[in-house]
């Protein structure tokens, strides 16, 4: 197979292949192509793709390529890909090296001056995004947060005055506190997005202010089923601090601390572009509300 702009045609190609994230029929015509032509398939989980594979009567030999070996074991692939043969990448399911393994293989390849092309397919994300009604022309992705309440609380106060929408990644035996820790640092009012088996048959996309959306799975253990994605309205600044971003109220906030409200307003606007009259009338809103 000859891949777009290869540097070296001596040299196979590492291909970056979605899978499915549920339903079977989202797999490309061109990621089965692909799947069916290279000399070997690294998988993360080579017993789960071996199925997969087999639904599309693919024979393709698979090797094993995981978190525990992807670094070890990237020489073997490299080799394999310096020898000529074309190699391609897949996770259990959706887009590789997105919270999956792959990331220090495609770096290894591309450093050794090997061709990676994508083969784009489905990603519970971005399929998340396209159908959750949160604002998708910006938004960033915190994949899964810290398993334990501290190191998830930290995690969210530190995005909580982002202006983006928020997308998370959780485990269904984790979602309620998940839940219950957003609306504890966002706040309830919060309008919010879960979006579980997406693609599968009890797909449900569920949108409400994070306090009732909290009260929504807690009522139902079926509601805190299956595979889940959390995605959270972008924060929106108070009446008045509709021109600050959540960096410059930062910066704002910081400097509050150290010095009186007109000189820290003067230095924000140094640092932050942002006018000196909106941020002194911010800061004396937020003096106000201490
Ligand atoms: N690489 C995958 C992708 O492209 O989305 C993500 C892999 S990550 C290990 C698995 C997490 O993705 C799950 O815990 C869940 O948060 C999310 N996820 C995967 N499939 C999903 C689905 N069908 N519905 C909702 N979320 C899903």
């Amino acid at each position: 197979m000859t891949a777009p702009g290869a540097l070296n045609s001596a040299t196979g190609t590492l291909y970056v292949v979605a899978t499915p994230i549920g339903n079977l029929d989202d797999i490309s015509a061109r990621a089965l192509k692909v799947l069916r032509s290279v000399a070997l398939i690294a998988a993360e989980d080579t017993r789960h793709s071996i199925r997969l594979l087999q639904h599309f009567g693919i024979a393709t030999p698979l090797a094993a390529c995981h978190e525990h070996n992807e670094r070890d074991e990237g020489g073997r692939f490299l080799a394999r890909l310096q020898a000529g043969d074309d190699v391609a990448l897949i996770s259990d399911a959706g887009t590789p090296l997105i919270s999956d393994p792959g990331y220090h293989l495609v770096r290894q390849v591309r450093a050794a001056g090997i061709v990676v092309v994508p083969v784009p397919g489905p990603c519970a994300l971005i399929a998340a995004l396209s159908a959750a009604g949160l604002p998708s022309d910006r938004f960033i992705f915190e994949g899964f947060l810290p398993a334990k309440a501290v190191g998830r609380r930290a995690r969210l106060e530190l995005v909580k005055e982002e202006s983006r929408t928020l997308i998370f990644y959780e485990a269904p035996h984790r979602i309620l506190e998940c839940l219950e820790d957003l609306e504890a640092v966002f706040g309830g009012e919060r309008m919010a997005v879960l979006a579980r088996e997406l693609t599968k048959t009890f797909e449900t996309l569920k949108g409400l202010p994070l306090a009732e959306l909290r009260a929504w799975v807690a009522a139902d253990s079926n509601h805190q089923r299956g595979e889940c994605v959390v995605l959270v309205a972008g924060w929106q600044a108070p009446e008045g601090d509709e021109a600050l971003s959540g960096e410059s109220l930062r910066v704002l906030d910081l400097l509050l601390k150290e010095m009186p409200l007109k000189r820290a307003a003067a230095l924000a606007a140094e640092i932050t572009g942002v006018r000196k009259n909106l941020l002194y009338q911010v800061a004396l809103d937020r003096q106000k509300d201490v």
